[in-house]
């Protein structure tokens, strides 16, 4: 009977709490165990490499000790049973090694002489807790599990939906602040709390012999099954829904993701017209372009035309100029004059005005004979025009 505790009268206070002030002692068998603590829990689901802190284990400490609150002892969480005991008392212990642990005593009743005979003889040792947390934060972003935004896939699969971090990988896991809810203390083949053990009386801790303060608790609703945490690892739960609650739970789950679908479709029928009326405005401009470039093909055939025309009328100017100074050399000849005929108008009007003044004093129907000596060749040139009458 090394595992069994010896009670203080302190602890028969506390059993007297619980079972009533007529409650037959020597129904049940004592002990004491070393439940949760501050270490990682080891478990292959939301809560792997989780941890609860020092604050969290003084809920439990304080809802293990409400008097009007009452904590099972089971079997491998096994709710749908009778109880085999209860639990009566907790205090939290600072540990050497830094860590914090929640130390309870508990009682078996003896009408379980199997499971009494199983823990004296250190068959089963090992202890879980049975809790529902008030939040469950990701130790990467703080981001609570317990917030409505978060499906039941991101619960099943331990995945943060704020940062993506997958809980109990690379470094990840939830870190539990506080708890609503400790509902049973299970005796089990192995817990996923570290060395959460039913103690042999050398390693019993003394509890101590000062009353435990009375908490009034308000009392909330029992959260989603799924959040409670069995610190047991050997524990599979099935999943107790029916099928419409299946839908829904798929539904809203799925939800968002068809809220996404129908968003693309429609950003996919907006880029859809504007395509189209991308396209009308390419169609356009290549329209305009082509216009454009008739024109200036025009424009360019308009150029070589006036450009032809141009040399035309410099042709004929010259034309002219070579006529006129043909004549303007006949009436110089006539005049006896031997100037050159300058380039610019101003200068032939000049020198027709002097060939004129001289013209002016040569006889009716004669020619200079200076002009014939000068020039033989010359030809006659009607000068009537010069003649003063
Ligand atoms: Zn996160």
């Amino acid at each position: 009977m090394a595992k069994r505790v010896n009670l203080t009268e302190n602890l028969i206070n506390k059993i007297r709490e619980k079972c009533g002030q007529d409650v037959n002692l020597s129904s049940m068998a004592y002990y004491q165990a070393r439940g949760i603590s501050t270490e990682p829990i080891s478990q292959n689901s939301l809560y792997d490499k989780g941890t609860l802190t020092r604050e969290a284990l003084m809920d439990f400490v304080a809802l293990i000790n409400e008097p009007l609150n009452t904590v099972t002892i089971q079997t491998m969480h096994d709710t749908s049973v009778l109880p085999t005991g209860k639990v009566f008392y907790a205090e939290l212990h600072d540990e050497p090694t830094g860590h914090s642990a929640v130390y309870t005593v508990f009682g078996v009743s003896t009408q379980h002489q199997d499971i009494i005979e199983k823990v004296d003889n250190g068959i089963i040792d090992e202890v879980s807790f049975g809790f529902t947390p008030k939040q469950i934060l990701c130790s990467e972003c703080n981001k609570d599990f317990l917030d409505e935004d978060v499906d039941i896939f991101d619960l099943w699969t331990g995945t943060c939906p704020e940062c993506g971090a997958v809980m109990g990988k690379d470094g990840a896991h939830v870190i539990v602040p506080a708890i609503e809810r400790v509902s049973e203390l299970s005796l089990v083949t192995r817990g996923a709390a570290k060395h959460a053990k039913i103690l042999d009386s050398i390693r019993q801790m003394a509890m101590s012999d000062k009353t435990s303060p009375v908490i009034t608790l308000t009392k909330k609703g029992v959260k989603d099954d799924l959040l409670n945490l069995n610190l047991c690892s050997t524990i599979s739960k099935e999943v107790d829904m029916n099928k419409e609650e299946i839908e829904a739970a798929l539904s809203a789950a799925t939800a968002p993701l068809k809220e996404e679908m129908e968003k693309m479709q429609s950003t996919l029928a907006s880029l859809g017209e504007e395509k189209t009326a991308l396209e009308a405005a390419k169609n356009e401009a290549e329209q305009a372009k082509g216009a454009l470039e008739e024109e200036v093909a025009s424009l360019s055939d308009e150029k070589t035309k006036l450009e032809a025309d141009l040399e035309e009328a410099k042709a004929k100017a010259e034309e002219i100029k070579a006529a006129f100074d043909e004549q303007i050399q006949k009436v110089l000849v006539a005049a006896g004059l031997t100037d050159s005929i300058p380039e610019d108008v101003e200068g032939k009007k000049e020198l027709l005005a002097k060939a004129h003044l001289t013209l002016a004093n040569i006889p009716v129907d004669g020619v200079s004979s200076k002009a014939d000596r000068i020039k033989e060749t010359a030809e006659k040139a009607d000068f009537s025009a010069y003649k003063v009458k």
